[in-house]
């Protein structure tokens, strides 16, 4: 069995493309280095499944879940009560998941917006974080990074976007955005 001899906090943040992408290439590397992945993903729903999603299920060493929360960005009709108490109940799981230690690296896809939008309690996630066992290695992604996760954070990378197709009008092609 592999360890990670110290694991630390990595956030994957910025206005440019490739965070998420990170994030699954870190999840390969890690499963291939024989660690065990867990990857999650917040505010995706429904049948809207990113192409990675059935490769990552398919590799042995990684458990990927999406979460199944309905994002608020288009919808402005949630209840985001609803929104709130299911996304604390996942999140609750996500941290019995990283102190079980039965993962060595844990990606928490997304998951910038949950602080953003105000969905879960600041100072109880970062207590959390902290408490994270010491060879669990935690990646964080999503736009806009609250400045206290990036304070205690470990590794921040801020990808920024200088051009992108998407002002050409070219939108989310599958097996390129998703
Ligand atoms: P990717 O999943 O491609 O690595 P990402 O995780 O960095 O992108 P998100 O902020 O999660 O980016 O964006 C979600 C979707 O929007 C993805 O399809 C992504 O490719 C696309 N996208 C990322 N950056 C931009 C941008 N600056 N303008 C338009 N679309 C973008
Ligand atoms: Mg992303």
């Amino acid at each position: 069995m592999m360890k990670l001899k110290k694991g630390f906090i990595q956030v994957y943040t910025g206005n440019g493309k490739g965070k998420t992408t990170a994030a699954a290439g870190l999840a390969i590397r890690a499963a291939g280095a024989n660690l065990k992945v867990f990857f999650c993903q917040f505010l995706k729903k429904g049948n809207f499944q990113i192409s990675e999603e059935k490769i990552l299920k398919r590799i042995k060493n990684i458990k990927f879940i999406r979460f199944n929360q309905e994002a608020p960005f288009f919808n402005k009709n949630l209840n985001s009560e609803k929104l709130k108490e299911k996304v604390n109940k996942d999140i609750s799981k996500v941290f019995k998941i990283i102190s079980s230690k039965k993962f060595d690296v844990v990606i928490l896809d997304e998951f910038t917006y949950l602080l953003n939008l105000k969905l879960v309690d600041k100072n109880s996630i970062i207590k959390n974080l902290l408490k994270k066992p010491e060879f669990v290695e935690i990646i964080i992604t999503g736009r806009d990074a609250d400045r206290d996760l990036i304070k205690i954070a470990d590794l921040v990378s801020v990808i920024k976007n200088k051009k992108h197709y998407f002002n050409k009008k070219i939108f989310a092609r599958k097996g390129i955005e998703y």
